[in-house]
């Protein structure tokens, strides 16, 4: 399946006509571009042809069950696609697109199976970078673009991070820097009588709902903390977005202390876990990493420990969350023990994301 992957840098401000050819040129005879979106970069492909589809899956090793996003230009183009546009559908599409917000709606015929997972329903959206809504445009058909990253690996926020995953997998990347928001978009159902968020986003449910009520909106909590039955998405599956490197939660920033720092310490709390050479924390302290996620300051740490990542506010960590993750991965470290932040609203989605990445360190 290889293929050479070409990169082609371009201005987000002032995307270059010819580069936007180029790739829209590859697109309309069925190739995969990867471009970046103000969430994460996507992994495109005319969503009106199943075999180019097909190829986004062989080149993510996604599972065919898992259905993609079409990515739209405008809410006319969005109209092609679904079978009914409600009224909240208008409202919602008014307010928030172009911008990081997935509207579930039933299909047409024109969104073949390969994009839905042979579900009735199809995800749309429309992004806002220039990037992407010229390329769209002058495709002139709707693209499906899931994360442009290797199944159930982090996201990608910088082109870089899509070579590193695809490359010899996909015909183009247009690399326009990093992303704005860094985390994928909400993702609400409208088929249902209630509107209900299947993957929080940048979008939150309350500003959901005080733009449509009286209407409810329902949003699933924590993914962590609930047993979630029958999936109704797979965006929620439990293990998803992971780094490579075996990662942890603490708590609290207290626990920090409690961790066991040396290969003994660790093994007599982990027991059967993982072998000392693994998981040497203090005797190999350029095997661990640590992100403090939503503390002012640092709290008080191992001197040893040198790879150290701070996300003090909700836009930082949302922006930054899945570069650190990548950096991580790419120090080669074993461990990353991760300091969440505080169960308040504003930290819903980092929370949502970082439940998906890491296991507790206490199970
Ligand atoms: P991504 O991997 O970022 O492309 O996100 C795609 C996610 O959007 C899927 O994993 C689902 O959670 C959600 N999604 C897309 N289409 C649908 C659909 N028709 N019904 C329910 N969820 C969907
Ligand atoms: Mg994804």
């Amino acid at each position: 399946m290889s293929r050479p992957t070409e990169v082609i840098s371009v201005d987000p401000k002032q995307p270059d006509p010819s580069v936007i050819e180029h790739a829209a040129s590859i697109l309309r005879r069925g190739g995969l571009v990867a471009f970046a979106t103000e969430t994460v970069y996507g992994l495109g492909a005319d969503a009106t042809n199943p075999d180019a589809v097909m190829a986004i899956f062989e080149a993510k090793g996604r599972p065919s069950q898992n259905p993609l996003i079409v990515h739209v230009d405008s809410t006319e183009m969005a109209k092609s696609c679904v079978a009914e546009w409600p009224d909240v559908a208008d409202l919602l599409a008014l307010h928030y697109w172009p911008g990081p917000l997935s509207l579930v709606l039933p299909r047409t015929s024109r969104i073949p199976d390969a994009v839905t997972a042979g579900l009735p329903t199809v995800g749309i959206r429309n992004p806002r970078p220039l990037v992407a809504q010229d390329l769209i445009e002058r495709v002139g058909r709707p693209i499906a673009a899931p994360s442009a990253n290797r199944s159930n690996r982090v996201s990608p926020t910088l082109a870089s991070h899509v070579f590193k995953d695809l490359e010899g997998r996909i015909d183009l990347i247009l690399d326009s820097g990093q992303t704005d928001l860094g985390l994928e978009s909400t993702v609400v159902d409208l088929t249902t009588r209630q509107p209900r968020v299947l993957r929080p986003g940048p979008v939150s449910a309350s500003e959901l709902e005080s733009l449509i009520g009286p209407l409810r909106v329902v949003e699933i909590a924590n993914p962590g903390a609930v047993d979630l039955g029958v999936l109704t998405s797979p965006g929620q599956l439990p293990v998803h977005y992971a780094p490579q490197a075996r990662t942890l939660r603490v708590e609290t920033p207290e626990d920090l202390a409690r961790l066991p720092w040396t290969t003994d310490e660790f093994v007599r709390v982990f027991g059967s876990v993982g072998t000392p050479e693994e998981f040497g924390l203090l005797d190999r302290p350029e095997r661990v990493a640590l992100v403090i996620i939503g503390t002012p300051e640092l709290p008080s740490l191992p001197a040893a420990l040198t790879h150290r990542f701070h996300l003090p506010d909700p836009e930082t960590a949302g922006r930054d969350l899945y570069v650190v993750l990548h950096q991580c991965d790419a120090l080669g470290v074993s461990l990353i023990v991760i300091v969440p932040p505080p169960d308040r609203r504003e930290w819903h989605t980092i929370r949502d994301r970082l439940w998906r990445a890491s296991r507790p360190w206490r199970e």
